[in-house]
């Protein structure tokens, strides 16, 4: 079994629709959205969900008003300025507290520290991780609550489910649609990956992230290749990218031209290569043959 991971830069680069376009042409695959942050796999694919799991990526202090006697030691010690008075009214006898869940940092020293043991500190529910069916096979995908981090920690809980499956059903490959840019998640989506695809597009910005997320590529040691997407909108930059990944000892998966199909495609749902014609469909299908190669001559 073969993990392949699509990532890019930066959002916005087509990366989700080569993912939907390797899952109908790969079969035999698990499909995971890693791209927690902004997750839109699920728009084209349109997953029937079969089972739902909350996910917890940390703690939550809250104040159980009935014990809470306002003594305020929670407040002075909470380094994250969560905790707040509200003053008394009419109808309450003293000043109680309140936590802020968005600001609590999960530590716990208020929980420890409370003299009345009136602080609950559980595991918060940032948010769920589906096991879902659709048209090309399994999909793990995930949501974030609003305002909730720690999504390299649900990226990998994303990744282990796809898995557990993909052993689980003898399936070939995992294809995971990667958080963009260099952070945690993306960290979080390629690490023990057997090969990656560096989706960018040829302008200065997406030259300048490409670099980045190559670097960090590089510094995992996993094999990596590179794929322009709408090259032909700047063929001066497009050049210059290969090149450099040349230098750099990436090889170039492919070229994807500058279509309105990707358009089309996805308010059909569908991916690109289910759209009959399209000599872009052609390009992104050389693509996907050029990572089987990869991966067969890695084998
Ligand atoms: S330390 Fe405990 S009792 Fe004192 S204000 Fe905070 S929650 Fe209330
Ligand atoms: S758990 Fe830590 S961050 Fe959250 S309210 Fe308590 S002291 Fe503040």
């Amino acid at each position: 079994m073969k993990e392949i991971v699509i990532i890019s830069g930066k959002g916005g680069t087509g990366k989700t629709s080569l993912v939907a376009s390797f899952a109908a042409l790969a079969q035999n695959a698990v499909l995971a959205d890693c791209d927690v942050d902004a997750a839109d796999l699920h728009l084209i694919l349109t997953p029937r969900v079969q089972q739902t799991h909350p996910f917890s990526g940390g703690k939550q202090a809250t104040i159980i008003a009935e014990k809470c006697t306002g003594c305020g030691k929670c407040s002075e010690l909470c380094r994250f300025e969560a905790i707040s008075q509200i003053p008394a009214t009419g109808t309450t006898r003293q000043a109680v507290y309140h936590i802020d869940p968005v600001a609590c940092e999960g530590c716990g020293v208020c929980a420890w520290f409370c003299p009345d043991k009136a602080i609950d500190f559980s595991d918060a529910i940032n948010g769920h991780c589906y096991l879902s069916d659709t048209r090309y096979g399994p999909m793990v995908h995930a949501g974030l609550g609003i305002a909730q981090e720690n999504s390299g920690k649900l990226v990998t809980l994303v990744r282990k489910k796809a898995r557990e499956i993909a052993e689980r059903d003898g399936k070939e490959f995992i294809l995971v649609d990667g958080s963009p840019g260099i952070g945690c998640p993306v960290i979080a989506s390629i690490t023990g990956a057997d090969l990656v695809l560096i989706v960018t597009e040829p302008t200065l910005s997406g030259e300048h992230d490409l670099k980045r997320v190559a670097q960090l590529v590089t510094y995992f040691k996993i094999p990596a290749l590179v794929c322009i997407n709408k090259y032909d909108l700047n063929p001066v930059i497009s050049d210059r990218i290969i090149r450099d990944a040349q230098q750099r000892g990436s090889a170039i998966a492919g070229k994807v031209r500058y279509d309105t199909v990707f358009s089309t495609a996805q308010s059909l749902m569908q991916p690109v290569v289910e759209i009959d014609g399209s000599k872009t469909a052609e390009e992104v299908t050389d693509i996907w043959c050029t990572l089987l190669d990869i991966c067969t001559s890695r084998a």
